[in-house]
Formats: structure tokens, C-alpha cells, sequence
């Protein structure tokens, strides 16, 4: 039987580098790694995997990066992905696998711990080790977010993905010592049975919603298309931020469903969330509720929403919103 050892963290790459997605789980994975006495390793796959990507991963916490290049690695695939993270997963037997719950993460995941015979944790949101047994503790939101269930698996590798904005990056060292290994992808296209043939590009324009530092989401409350272009998109502008929105105003197209918030949307996790016109249903709080101060803007007192704030305006938000954004101005001005 194998000797499992170590952490293993699936690295995204963004741009061309590193995702900062990867940076979080390379913060994570380092703890375990210490409690363990094990390393930390981190696996680059893609057409090119640049050197400074690689040593950028042992500034945040790797002691060993695999780097995986292979013209078939371009794109994202889960056929082609997976043979490489199973080939070296078996090789190098780690009793931890974190992955991110991303769009990638999220399909390669399952398809991993399948290969492998064993369970997966996705969506976590907290992890700790047991003392005794040193498995993984793997906090994740059940019953649409309503309440939170700690999972633990006995076989190996543990398998987790991991909520954006949950977990912290170290601080960036770049004198940090690791090792860069390449690693032949040697993909077997026999077994790869789908092609991509048509990639819709996300609609974004200004910050990702995932990267912002602060969110003004409207609901179907506002009624429109046009308020999200100019009221809350001048309070975001203010506030540095981007926009969201609940579901309806995404499945009515009044935004792009790239930008919509929730169970079936984006889990996001901002310094500040404004929700406005947004009654607080389960499904919408549970891609918030991460958020570190949410501040409700809802015409109806009794609004779920004000539930999950720590701020609140009750009012029309054609009325509060401007007088909002106007005040923030003149305090931003003096
Ligand atoms: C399986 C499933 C998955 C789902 N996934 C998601 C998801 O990912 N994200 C999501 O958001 N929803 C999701 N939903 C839908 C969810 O249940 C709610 O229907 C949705 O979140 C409601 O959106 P809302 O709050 O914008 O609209 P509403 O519930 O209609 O609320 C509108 C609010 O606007 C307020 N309002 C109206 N006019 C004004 C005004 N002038 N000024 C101030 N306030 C005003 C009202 O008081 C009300 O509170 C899902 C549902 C299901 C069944």
C-alpha cells in the first residue's frame, strides 16, 4: 500500500499567473503542511508554465512545484487535466488534495476523486486537522447555506475544494528555497472522448466581481436594466468596486450572468456587500454570506435581508441610493 505523504494543491493559473485562488490554498495547504512535518506541493499544468509562475508559488508557501507543459494543457479540459493531476497523484501519494471551487475545480474535482476511489468535500469553507487522527475537518453550507455540516473521510487522498476568500495567502516571501520539477504530461487522447468547440468569453467589464473589494448587488426590486449602468454603478464606482445582481435580474437580462450572485451564481466574499432591492432569499445569502459587512437597502422592513446585515436602510432606493453615493463623495472629497 502506499505511504501517503503530504499536501498537494491543484494551481490555477490566471492570465499567466498565478490565480489568487492558487495563492489561498497555498496558505492553507502550508499549515497542514507544518502540522504534518510534510511538504507542500503544488501542481502548474498548462501549454506554457512560465518560470517565474513557478517560483511565485514557492513564494507563497510550496516547497516542491510540478510543472506540467503540454500543448493539449492550452485550454481547460477535464479529460485531458485529469490524467495528468491521477498520474501524479498516484505518483506522489499525497494524503491531501486542495483545489479550488472554481469553474475549473469544480469539474476536475469529482472527476479526480472518482478516478481515485475516493470522497470528496466540495465548497468548503473552513478546514482543520484532528489532533489525534490528523484527518481533515471540512466545514461546508448545507440546506442552501441555511446551516453549515463538518465532513470527515477516512481514505486517501482527502480531497477538498475550497470556497474563494476563505482561506488567507501568506504574506508574499521571495526569498523562499523550494524546488521546480518538470513532469511529462503524457495525456492519452484515446480517452478523451469530448472536444471544445465554441468558448463563450465572460462579459466583464472593470473588476471581476471576484476580485472586488467591495460589491453593490441590485435585485429584481430595481426593476430595469438601466439603474445597474448608472445608480449602482456610480455607487460602485465611488466605493472602487463592481456590480452584481440576484438571480432575476440576470435571468431577465437586465446583466450578464457573470455577474449574478448565489447557490447557482458566484460565491462571493467582498470586504463590503451592498445589497439593494434584494429580498435575501436562502439561495442569493448563500453566495454572500461570506461577505465581511453587508449593508441592505430594502423598501420593506420586514425584508429577510436585514437578517443577514449588519447595516440597513429601510427606503426606496431611488431615493436612498443617490443620497448614498452623493454623501460618500463629499466625505471622499474632504
Ligand atoms: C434551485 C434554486 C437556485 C437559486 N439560485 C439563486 C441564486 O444563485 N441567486 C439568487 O439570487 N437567487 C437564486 N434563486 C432564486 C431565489 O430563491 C429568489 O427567488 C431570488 O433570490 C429573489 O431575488 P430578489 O431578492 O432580487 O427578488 P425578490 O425576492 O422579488 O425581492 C425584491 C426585493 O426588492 C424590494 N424592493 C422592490 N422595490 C424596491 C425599491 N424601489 N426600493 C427598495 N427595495 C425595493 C422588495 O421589498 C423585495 O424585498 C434560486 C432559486 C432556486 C429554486
Amino acid at each position: 500500500m502506499a505511504e501517503y505523504k503530504g499536501v498537494m494543491i491543484f494551481g490555477e493559473l490566471a492570465n499567466g499567473k498565478l490565480a489568487s485562488i492558487t495563492a489561498e490554498l497555498l496558505g492553507c495547504g502550508r499549515n497542514f503542511a507544518d502540522e504534518l512535518q510534510e511538504d507542500l506541493c503544488c501542481l502548474l499544468a498548462g501549454d506554457k508554465v512560465n518560470e517565474a509562475v513557478a517560483k511565485e508559488a514557492i513564494a507563497f508557501g510550496a516547497d516542491k512545484v510540478y510543472v506540467i507543459e503540454d500543448a493539449l494543457l492550452k485550454e481547460y479540459q477535464g479529460e485531458t487535466f485529469v490524467q495528468v493531476l491521477e498520474k501524479l497523484a498516484r505518483e506522489s501519494s499525497p494524503k491531501i488534495i486542495l483545489m479550488g471551487q472554481t469553474h475549473v475545480g469544480r469539474d476536475l474535482a469529482p472527476r479526480l476523486a472518482f478516478r481515485l476511489g475516493v470522497g470528496l468535500s466540495t465548497d468548503c469553507v473552513d478546514l482543520s486537522m484532528d489532533s489525534e487522527t490528523k484527518l481533515l475537518q471540512q466545514t461546508k453550507p448545507v440546506y442552501g447555506g441555511n446551516a453549515q455540516a463538518i465532513f470527515t473521510c477516512d481514505s486517501m487522498p482527502q480531497i477538498v475544494t475550497i470556497r474563494a476568500k476563505t482561506m488567507s495567502a501568506m504574506e508574499r516571501d521571495g526569498l523562499r528555497k523550494g524546488t521546480v520539477m518538470p513532469v511529462k504530461a503524457e495525456i492519452d487522447m484515446s480517452r478523451v472522448g469530448t472536444k471544445i468547440i465554441e468558448k463563450v468569453k465572460e462579459e466583464v467589464t472593470g473588476i471581476k466581481l471576484e476580485d472586488a473589494p467591495v460589491i453593490v448587488s441590485g435585485g429584481r426590486g430595481i426593476g430595469s436594466p438601466e439603474p445597474f449602468k448608472t445608480t449602482l454603478k456610480e455607487l460602485a464606482d465611488v466605493l472602487h468596486g463592481a456590480v452584481g445582481a440576484s438571480r432575476p435580474p440576470a435571468d431577465n437580462g437586465w446583466v450578464p450572468e457573470a455577474v449574478h450572485v448565489g447557490l447557482t451564481g458566484k460565491i462571493v466574499a467582498p470586504e463590503v456587500y451592498v445589497a439593494i432591492a434584494i429580498s435575501g432569499a436562502s439561495q442569493h445569502v448563500a453566495g454572500c454570506s461570506g461577505s465581511k459587512t453587508i449593508v441592505a437597502i430594502n423598501k420593506d422592513p420586514e425584508a429577510n435581508i436585514f437578517r443577514e446585515a449588519d447595516f440597513g436602510v429601510v427606503g426606496r432606493y431611488e431615493e436612498v441610493v443617490p443620497a448614498f453615493t452623493a454623501k460618500l463623495k463629499e466625505l471622499l472629497a474632504a
